[in-house]
């Protein structure tokens, strides 16, 4: 039987592992899946959103368990508490939403029609997670999958293996029927194998372009809905009205914060010519004062990266780069605990092009490039001129300006003023090969129930 391992960034060692489930017991959880679903269905949509919110209610209870065993599985520094307020912040907003999203759309309702659209859950839904975010990625669709009426079954990533172990524990002991929410472990020939068996009747995937390249393969063929969330290479956009701190301050926050490893993370950034010098040199400083450690450690406020061959990655990205003509600005004596693995020392790279794979493939850590451009129209070839396209960051006190600009560009979300932050309330999607997701708000409710006509002509003789 083989295992699937979790092997921990704070020392290198199998922090946990599980044997990956064979299909012919996979199929045995789906169909459990599936025999339970129209009963999950039939319950009125308050007991369902009222069990779902306990279940997010009995997670935070498990809150002294959780915050350490993200630092042991993917290196989030304990300091910051887990996930719990983007969780909480995202469940208890699609519960609010979730009887005006699902309510029927009523065309007519006369003596002699009704005519209406209703919403209708898919049914199975298979849920496959990344680690960088692994609690906040998953509830963005279990969370309204389950309100919507179907069941859910989780398969979370190797490096946060235990992840959709304890959320299905929480959910369970908090009342959700367990059939109705189930944890798999399954390497990826099984989920392909399961997926083109056309077990699921949707398919929610967060992950890398390759691995959503595999999902869609796999699904070739079956008609199985697919959401598929994929990678970015987010840019931002200092103008010159920029307010210079608070840009700094919350672009550098939206490169470092979490090693990089945030599917929104900001990993290229362009400032105007007249902002440029002091953009750079405000910017070093703030990543200077991060403090590289163990992230058991309450003082550290940057982890190692979730897996030293994720650090490799970035690694090879910088070399490329300085041997390419970049300059390195953030110096390594400050980080001393960069131990060429797992651990690596931030970074912030000038002199950067679009020739530079740093500037162009997906980085995920905490490093990042920053160009000076001259005009809004170079910003916006330069911001576009990536195969990705998940959010754009503009910086500027003129709200026509950024409209304006956000009009020509190839993303899914324009910010301005700010980055990196889900707002539960506005769809989570993406352009190009970021994939074709729609997550949260109204959109995602949709996107996990289908339309069901009814037209019923009433006799009125
Ligand atoms: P990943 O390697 O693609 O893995 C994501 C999940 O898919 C894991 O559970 C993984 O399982 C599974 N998986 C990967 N390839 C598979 C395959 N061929 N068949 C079946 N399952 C497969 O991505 P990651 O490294 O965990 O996450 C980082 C990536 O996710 C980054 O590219 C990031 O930008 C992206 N992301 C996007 C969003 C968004 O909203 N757009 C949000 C978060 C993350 P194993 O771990 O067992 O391989």
């Amino acid at each position: 039987m083989s295992m699937i391992k979790c092997i921990s960034p704070v020392n290198g060692e199998v922090y946990a592992e599980r044997p990956a489930m064979p299909l012919d017991l996979a199929k045995q959880v789906v169909s459990r899946a599936r025999q339970a679903q129209k009963a999950w269905a039939r319950r009125p949509l308050d007991e369902r959103v009222n069990l779902v919110l306990a279940g997010v209610a009995r997670l935070n209870e498990m809150v002294d368990e959780v915050v350490p065993e993200l630092a042991w599985q993917m290196g989030r520094p304990v300091r910051y508490g887990g996930e719990f307020k983007g969780f909480n912040e995202r469940s208890n907003y699609v519960a609010t939403i979730a009887a005006d999203a699902l309510k029927p759309l009523v065309i007519e309702e006369s003596d002699r029609f009704e005519r209406r659209i209703a919403r209708e859950p898919h049914g199975v839904v298979f849920v496959v997670a990344p680690w960088n975010y692994p609690y906040m990625t998953a509830i963005n669709t279990v969370a309204p999958a389950l309100m919507a009426g179907n069941t859910v079954i989780i398969k979370h990533a190797s490096q946060t293996i235990l992840v959709g172990e304890r959320m299905v524990r929480a959910f369970v002991e908090a009342g959700v029927p367990s059939d109705v929410f189930q944890n798999i472990f399954l390497d990826h020939e099984t989920s392909a194998a399961l997926i083109a068996a056309k077990s699921f009747d949707f398919v929610n995937f967060t992950g890398s372009v390759e691995g959503g390249r595999s999902i869609e393969r796999a699904a070739a063929g079956t008609f199985t809905g697919l959401g598929l969330e994929l990678g970015g290479k987010d840019p931002g956009y200092v103008m010159e009205d920029a307010d210079l701190d608070a840009a700094v301050d919350t672009l550098m926050d939206g490169a470092t914060y979490n090693s990089g490893q945030c599917c929104c993370g900001i990993e290229r950034i362009y400032v105007h010519e007249k902002l440029y010098d002091a953009f750079v040199e405000k910017s070093v400083a703030w990543v200077s004062n991060y403090k590289l450690g163990n992230p058991l450690d309450p003082e550290t406020t940057l982890g190692p990266m979730a897996n030293k061959r994720f650090a490799a990655t970035v690694r090879e990205q910088i070399a490329d780069a300085v041997a390419k003509g970049a300059k390195a600005l953030i110096d390594p004596k400050l980080f001393p605990q960069d131990d060429g693995g797992a651990y690596l020392a931030p970074q912030i790279l000038v002199n950067v092009d679009h020739s530079m794979a740093f500037m162009r493939e997906e980085t995920f850590g905490p490093a990042v490039g920053i160009m000076k451009v001259k005009s809004d129209s170079q910003a916006i070839e330069l911001m576009n001129d990536s195969q990705y396209g998940l959010t754009a960051s503009l910086w500027t006190r003129d709200a026509e300006r950024a409209a304006r600009i956000g009009a020509d560009i190839e993303t899914g979300t324009v910010f301005m003023n700010r980055a990196d932050y889900l707002d539960p309330a506005l769809c989570w999607t993406g352009v190009k090969e970021t994939g074709r997701g729609g997550s949260l708000s109204v959109i995602g409710f949709q996107n996990l129930t289908r339309p069901k006509s009814y037209h019923l002509k009433k006799v009125t003789a």
